[in-house]
């Protein structure tokens, strides 16, 4: 199911008459999709479903689970029911009378907020694994290198159509949300006319998730960036109670980069973008000194940034996003988890490009811990002294919740499980054959889960995905539009499909 085949009060998007008579057009595939296909044990699995939920005043009860709150207020409960109503938790306790509402056996379940991507480029999941082995730019030192500068933003973003961006950016966001990352930030720099802007919000909001939509640049000459964020605002934000949200991309790098600062905060929308040492530096200093600088910014990265910018960074209240594998397998320096940490700083996690790595959230949230704690651990061997802490199992799944929810301006409705917030949670399977028995929960999510662990999804009270079936979803094809589409990228720009890197 779409968007456009809910109620006015379930769509996740405020589409305007335009917006909405363009998506009819668009609705191919999904327009005539059933829950499941018709094999028994579907039919078996549609049956336990709790219907309309998400709808207003639709109950039902999450019972039984561990839950791990992420909420002071609220706590850790080894066993609690959670009563979700319409679109938002009503209450969580040890024992809640469900009365009539259908009722979701959580037995040997976590029960936990969705995760939170604050950086993706969702654009590009058609070009999944061909950056495998790639850095982000060649510097000289790699003698002609495949890398990102190069074949991704050089070549194939260049013959991107709004058919492409749809498709990667709806294939995307399912595989993240059947993988429990029930919210992105989309980093679309893919903008290269207005059509491929609503592609991009197409194919996002189809999916059903909730996203902070980034709009930053394209390329060529029908490129309307950054002006043309007044129509986009007008079009498909003109509500703040909807799933999607909007987010201006201010890079240093471009050459109207003062003018997307102005639109951003004229137009009072949150501005964001990436820093990288050596390669894309903000003037800190400057800006802090015009009172650029706020709370109301988020900055991808943040490598190799001296002590002075770290202040600033810090003093302003800035938010921060690592997309620490890219960033330890990409050269874009170490990862500045101790640092932000050590000056009071609460990050978030990004997953940045699947053309170099997967964005699963598992792997985000290990590669961050046991990168920090090798770190430290090596000063320790080496006889440092005033270590940092290291980081924890909760830490970092603080950094995948609550922390992300921040740095999308989205804490007042997602991030924890509480009473009065939206209802994005996650049930992961604590008796499967690679985690049970759960001795610690926190630490069986981070050490070791997985993907498949992620049975059942909920965005805003819907459920998205149940017992290990993503919903709504006709996979077949949407990846058969998926390979269509990718190899059209392939052949216009010129690049050899070679599966083996010959
Ligand atoms: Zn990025």
């Amino acid at each position: 199911m779409c968007i456009f085949c809910r109620s006015a009060n379930e769509s996740s998007l405020n589409i305007s008459r335009r917006g909405l008579l363009k998506g009819v057009a668009g609705l191919g595939a999904l327009g005539a999709m059933s829950y499941f296909s018709n094999s028994s044990a579907a039919l078996a699995q549609t049956a336990s479903l709790p219907r309309q939920t998400g709808a207003e005043g639709v109950r039902y009860l999450i019972r039984g689970g561990s839950v791990l709150s992420m909420d002071a207020a609220v706590g850790d409960h080894d066993v609690a029911d959670v009563l979700i109503e319409g679109k938002k938790i009503l209450a969580i306790a040890p024992h809640i009378d469900a009365g009539d509402a259908a009722v979701i056996d959580a037995a040997g379940r976590v029960v936990m907020p969705g995760f939170i991507d604050t950086h993706h480029h969702q654009f590009e999941t058609a070009l999944r694994s061909f950056l495998s082995n790639g850095l982000l730019a060649d510097n000289g030192q790699e003698n002609g290198s495949v890398n990102y500068m190069d074949y991704i933003l050089g070549r194939f973003a260049k013959v991107y159509r709004p058919e492409d961006v749809y498709i990667s950016e709806l294939f995307g966001s399912l595989s993240q949300l059947d993988a429990g990352v029930t919210t992105v930030h989309d980093v679309s720099q893919i903008h290269h006319s207005p059509a491929h802007t609503d592609a991009a919000i197409r194919g996002i909001s189809e999916s059903g998730r909730r996203a902070a939509f980034g709009y930053f640049e394209g390329q060529g000459k029908d490129m309307r960036h950054p002006e043309d964020v007044r129509r986009i605002k007008d079009e498909y934000f003109g509500s703040k109670d909807q799933l999607m949200t909007l987010v201006m991309g201010g890079e240093v790098y471009l050459p109207n980069f003062e003018r997307a600062w102005q639109l951003g905060r004229e137009l009072d929308l949150p501005i964001a973008a990436h820093v990288v040492g050596g390669a894309i530096n903000l003037p800190f200093e400057q800006m802090a000194g015009e009172g650029k600088l706020g709370p109301d910014n988020l900055f991808f990265h943040m490598t190799g940034q001296d002590d002075a910018a770290w202040r600033i960074a810090a003093d302003t209240g800035v938010g921060l996003s690592f997309a620490v594998p890219i960033e330890m397998t990409m050269r874009h320096g170490t990862p500045p988890l101790i640092k932000a940490v050590s000056m009071g700083m609460k990050p978030s996690l990004s997953t940045d490009v699947e053309c170099t790595m997967s964005a699963d959230f598992f792997t985000q949230m290990r590669s961050a811990m046991t990168l920090q704690r090798a770190l430290v651990n090596q000063a320790a061997i080496d006889g440092k002294n005033d270590l940092p802490a290291l980081l924890t199992d909760r830490d970092v799944i603080e950094f995948a919740t609550v922390n992300g929810a921040k740095a999308l301006w989205l804490d007042d409705k997602v991030g924890t499980l509480t009473p009065g917030k939206e209802a994005d949670i996650v049930l992961l399977d604590g008796t499967a054959l690679n985690v049970a028995p759960i001795n610690s929960v926190p630490g069986a999510v981070v050490t070791l889960m997985d993907r498949t662990n992620v049975e059942t999804v909920i965005v805003a009270g819907k459920i998205r995905k149940w017992q290990g079936q993503l919903l709504d979803a006709d996979i077949d094809g949407l990846r058969t539009k998926l390979v269509a589409s990718r190899d059209y990228l392939f052949e216009t720009a010129n690049i050899e499909q070679d599966l083996f890197h010959k």
